[in-house]
């Protein structure tokens, strides 16, 4: 039997989809990429904005129509819009392998410790989907990263969740995770996004604390206006995200920050729109995610006045990106000359993530092995738009 997977959306839900192939695999399928050549179909959507759901709800209707009697199945934040098929393919046939099963298909391993979220932000239709936040126990994380570590083979791992930020497992929270992760050794450990206040500062001192700690951080803001962040119902202020990048470039100056910003909030006016533009003028987010707003069915934003004009939404977006790729620019040029940590990715030519999440490609001709999934030293010497240049590191 044959299962192909589409998956869609955030790291979560391709953490989940890499362990549903592993555990599909253990169950004795064969993955394959081919529509035409297999008996199951399982789509993983996302319905964060419009245009994922409907790129998504596309897919799923050429299948059907291509190859009707072909099972397919819809997971993740997407509800089958079909709805005859939900009920009965609740159960999945090969559950039972999820203890045992570990992915490996990957260049880096992902390592799910939370799902769901209790916040109810106004424009968020993800807890409609995913509920109320969940945690893995916290041995049970360990041991899983043990296993991504050992039999995965893996020399990095991605902390994935929903909101880490709400990670809370026996009377511990995010940060003994990174201490308890960090101290396994022999991998590194990459954080998904955390959202400001609550234990962020702890967060980023744990990171500090821990050399084999990626040093790229992605906060999930939003907005730079106090007045759109408390109709956003976000659980902090301006003052609290100001604080916490100032303390990120203090205790780790090389430490890339990254963003999720939303632009043209219902109400947004250009005060509001101004203090979000100067909020990343005046902290160094060199890798800033900035989406127009996107009304989702069912969330109290999408009946929030005035909406705003998709141009201004995307106007807004442009401006926002352009402060965003001078950071970039000014990071890169300090990268030249340096010898950097490079997770192999692709090997011909060898290129990967380094520790900031700068992607970085070997430029001259590969001496030696740069494997795909271990960690590799390369001395940057240049870059094209936006990604590293390197030669051998001992050059
Ligand atoms: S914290 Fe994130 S996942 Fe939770 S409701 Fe807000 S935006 Fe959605």
């Amino acid at each position: 039997m044959k299962v192909c997977f589409e998956t869609f959306g955030c790291r979560l839900n391709r953490a989940e989809a890499l362990q549903q192939e592993a555990n599909y695999i253990a169950a004795g399928w064969e993955l394959t990429e081919k529509h035409d050549d297999a008996d199951l179909v399982i789509v993983r959507g996302c319905s964060v904005t419009e245009k994922a759901q409907t790129d998504c709800e596309r897919l799923i209707a050429h299948i059907r129509r291509k190859y009707p009697s072909l099972r397919v199945k819809v997971e993740g934040c997407l509800i089958d819009s079909t709805n005859r098929k939900r009920k009965e393919e609740k159960i999945d046939p090969v559950q039972e392998f999820e203890k045992t099963a570990v992915p490996t298909r990957t260049a880096r391993g992902f390592l799910k410790v939370q799902d769901g979220c209790s916040r109810r932000c106004a424009y968020c239709i993800i807890p409609s989907f995913r509920g109320a936040s969940t945690s893995i126990a916290f041995n049970d994380v360990i041991d899983n990263a043990k296993k991504l570590r050992d039999q995965g083979g893996y020399e990095e791992i991605v902390m994935t969740g929903c909101n880490l930020s709400l990670y809370a497992s026996d009377g511990k929270t995010l940060p003994d995770l990174i201490d308890a992760l960090s101290s396994l050794g022999s991998f590194r450990l990459r954080l998904g996004s955390i959202e400001p206040g609550g234990k962020a500062q702890e967060v980023i001192r744990a990171m500090a604390a821990n050399e084999n700690v990626c040093r790229s951080l992605h906060l999930s803001i939003q907005s730079g206006s106090n007045a759109i962040l408390s109709a956003m119902r976000r659980p902090y202020l301006l003052r609290d995200v100001d604080a916490l990048a100032d303390e990120v470039v203090s205790l780790m100056p090389n430490c890339s920050l990254g963003c999720d910003i939303i632009t043209g909030f219902p109400g947004e006016t250009e005060i509001d729109f101004l203090a979000t533009s100067s909020l990343l003028k005046r902290h160094p987010f060199t890798n800033a995610h900035i989406f127009p707003f996107s009304p989702r069915p069912g969330t109290s934003a999408a009946m929030m006045m005035p909406q705003l004009p998709r141009a201004i939404k995307s106007q807004r977006a442009k401006e926002l990106a352009k402060i965003s790729a001078r950071h970039r620019a000014t990071a890169i040029e300090s990268f030249i000359g340096k010898v950097v940590e490079v997770i192999v990715e692709d090997e011909k030519p060898p290129s990967g993530w380094t520790s900031e999440y700068f992607w970085c490609t070997l430029k001259t001709a590969a001496r030696g092995m740069f494997p795909r999934k271990k960690l590799c030293k390369m001395k940057v010497i240049g870059s094209t738009k936006g990604k590293l240049e390197a030669v051998h590191a001992d050059t």
